[in-house]
Formats: C-alpha cells, structure tokens, sequence
C-alpha cells in the first residue's frame, strides 16, 4: 500500500510517501518569510503553500521512487489549523485523488501528532494501547488518553497559551528571531537551570496555564534591563535554562498526576516542542525514576510534517475510514 500524504495547516507544506508504515520520503519545504514578522503571517503562509505545493509532492513522490499511477489513497490534514493553509492542501489532496480516481483520507492533526509513533523506524519501539500522550506544539498542550488508533480522549489540556508559545514568546522577549523554541533549546545547554527561579502557575487537575509565565518572564527582563542594559546578552544561557526548567516542571507534575490518576505508565510525547531536548532527556529518566515507559519520537517527526499524517492515512486506509469530495477544511476540529 503507498500512501501519499500532504500537511499544510501552518507555514510549512509537507509531503510523504509511506509504504505500508515504512516512510519512503518525508519533504518539508519551510516558509523562512515569517522569520521577519515575528510570527506566522496567515496570508503569506497560504501563498507560500500554492508556491510550494506542487514542487513538494514531486519531490517526495521521486525520493520514495513511486509513480502517481501506484498510489493507493491521499491523505491530508483536514484541520486544525489556518484556514488558508490548509486549503491549499485540502484542494490539492481532492484534485488527486479524482484525477488518479483513489481514495481520499482526511486526517486530524493532532490525532497525527500522537500517532507517529506508530511509524515503523528502526531503533524506536511503539506504544501499546492504551497509553498517555503528552502532546506540546505551536498552538497545542494535551494530555490524551489514547485507547485506540481511533479513540483517544482529551483529559487535560492548557487553558490559555500553549507550551509551544511560552517558548517562542519568551525567544521574543529575549530578542531571538522567530520560531524561538530551537534557540532557547540550545542556549539552554550552556545555563544554570536554577540560576532564577519562576513561580510554577497553580491550574487543577491535569489542565495547564502558560500565559501569567509569559507575562512574569517578561516583568523580570524589562525590570533587570532598567538595572542592567546589559542583563539579556550577559544571562543568554542562564535565563533559558531556567525558563526552560520551570517548562519542564510544569509538564511533569501533570503527567505524573496523569499516572496516578489513570494507572497507565506508558507515556509517548509529540509535537514540534518534543523536539527540545531538555524534556526529552527528563522524560527518558523518569523510565528508571517512576518506573515509566517513554516514547520519544525521531527528530523529524516532533515538528509539522508529512510523515505523521501519512501513517494515520494508513490506519484509515486499513479501517476503510475515507471521505468523500464534498470534505471541507476546519481550523478548529472536533478531537
Ligand atoms: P499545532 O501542532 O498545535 O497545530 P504547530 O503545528 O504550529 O502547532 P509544531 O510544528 O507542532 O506546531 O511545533 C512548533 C513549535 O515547536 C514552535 O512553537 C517551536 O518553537 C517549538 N519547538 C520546536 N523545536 C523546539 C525545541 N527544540 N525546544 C522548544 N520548542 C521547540
Ligand atoms: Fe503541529
């Protein structure tokens, strides 16, 4: 079974081919023209996307050496995400699948996040039901329950900012270009994680707060820069990795608490802020401090790519689960 399958919901268009759950190539074509606003720019992220789209489906399709004519099904990111975005890639998706006359799969995003895990790699083991998944992005923080490929539940979630802006906002405070996570990540390594000292948010239950932690790291720079205009470059690496310390505290209370309430020791994350190292060094260390099992995903596939919703096509693709032409686009999507 080849699947081709096409992610377009932020700023970067994404294709993959899979075989079965082996991934033949997974192209990412990244939109640097946000770098200068400081932020996704919706209308230039669609644009970019009608640029880029073709060109990436080409690529991916000669990397895993398949022909349009050997497709089985397209998937593509239904939602969530930005409206114009993932249009491109919805139309796309639907334009292909009539012309080829294979099924077409629409796939959620964040179901994807998770489900990479379920990609065949070498070296990395996969999760078995059920199990909990930490699911940390650019627009996202959840704790799942996830029972089955098709039955997962939401049982925490942050209830303002996600954990993926808490670090690209604090990059912004600190003057660092944008998406700031990566940055923060790597000065982090040369820091004193408890050189300052933040105060963790107080949110019941398995829910989270990241917006007040944005506003105290901002009041603690803008008062220590009236002291010192010198405090940011001189406290680069100390600041992150305090920052970057509290993160991780936050997030693991909760999936402790996660533990205890559900039973399940089986914990995978996913999303682009799986990528920081810092959690993922943690998370690995809490297998002999809990006595957990940890599931962290291969590189590529933490932040937005093809590959993920490839995999879930699979699923569906298995399970009979298509769609029809008449499949619409949602930026927020029922989980
Ligand atoms: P969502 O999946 O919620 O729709 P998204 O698709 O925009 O959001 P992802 O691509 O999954 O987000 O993740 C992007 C986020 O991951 C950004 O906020 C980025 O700063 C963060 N990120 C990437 N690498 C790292 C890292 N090493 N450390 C911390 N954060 C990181
Ligand atoms: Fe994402």
């Amino acid at each position: 079974v080849f699947i081709l399958a096409i992610e377009s919901s932020c700023d970067d268009t994404a294709a993959a081919v899979l075989c079965g759950d082996k991934v033949l190539s997974n192209v990412v074509a990244r939109q640097n023209i946000h770098e200068e606003y400081g932020g996704v720019v919706p209308e230039l992220a669609s644009r970019a996307h009608q640029q880029n789209i073709v060109p990436v489906i080409d690529v991916a399709l000669k990397k895993a050496n398949v022909a349009k004519e050997q497709l089985s099904a397209i998937a593509f990111t239904q939602g969530p995400g930005l409206m114009g975005s993932l249009l491109v890639g919805a139309s796309f998706a639907k334009s292909l699948s009539m012309a080829l006359n294979i099924p077409l799969i629409a796939v959620n995003h964040m179901h994807a996040h998770i489900l990479a895990h379920f990609i065949d790699e070498e070296g990395f083991d996969k999760p078995t039901f059920p199990f909990l998944a930490l699911t940390i992005s650019g627009g996202h923080t959840q704790i799942v329950k996830v029972n089955d490929f098709f039955n997962m539940e939401i049982i925490g979630e942050t209830t303002d900012d996600a954990v993926g802006e808490a670090f690209d906002k604090t990059a912004k405070i600190l003057g660092l270009p944008y998406p700031g996570g990566p940055l923060i990540d790597q000065f982090a390594k040369e820091g004193n994680p408890k050189k300052f000292p933040f105060t963790k948010p107080k949110v019941e239950g398995l829910d989270f707060s990241f917006s007040g932690l944005k506003t105290q790291i901002l009041y603690f720079i803008q008062k220590n820069v009236l002291i010192n205009p010198h405090f940011i470059e001189e406290n680069k690496h100390d600041i992150c990795a305090s920052v970057q310390n509290v993160i991780i505290e936050i997030l693991m209370n909760k999936l402790k608490l996660a533990v205890a309430e559900t039973g399940i020791k089986q914990i995978a994350i996913g999303g682009g802020v799986s990528a920081n190292s810092g959690i993922r060094t943690t998370l690995k260390a809490a297998e002999g401090k809990y006595g957990w099992k940890t599931f962290i995903p291969k590189f590529e596939y933490t932040t937005d790519n093809a590959a993920m919703i490839g995999i879930v096509g699979y699923q569906k693709y298995l399970h009979d689960k298509f769609t029809d032409s008449t499949v619409v686009s949602k930026a927020r999507i029922e989980f």
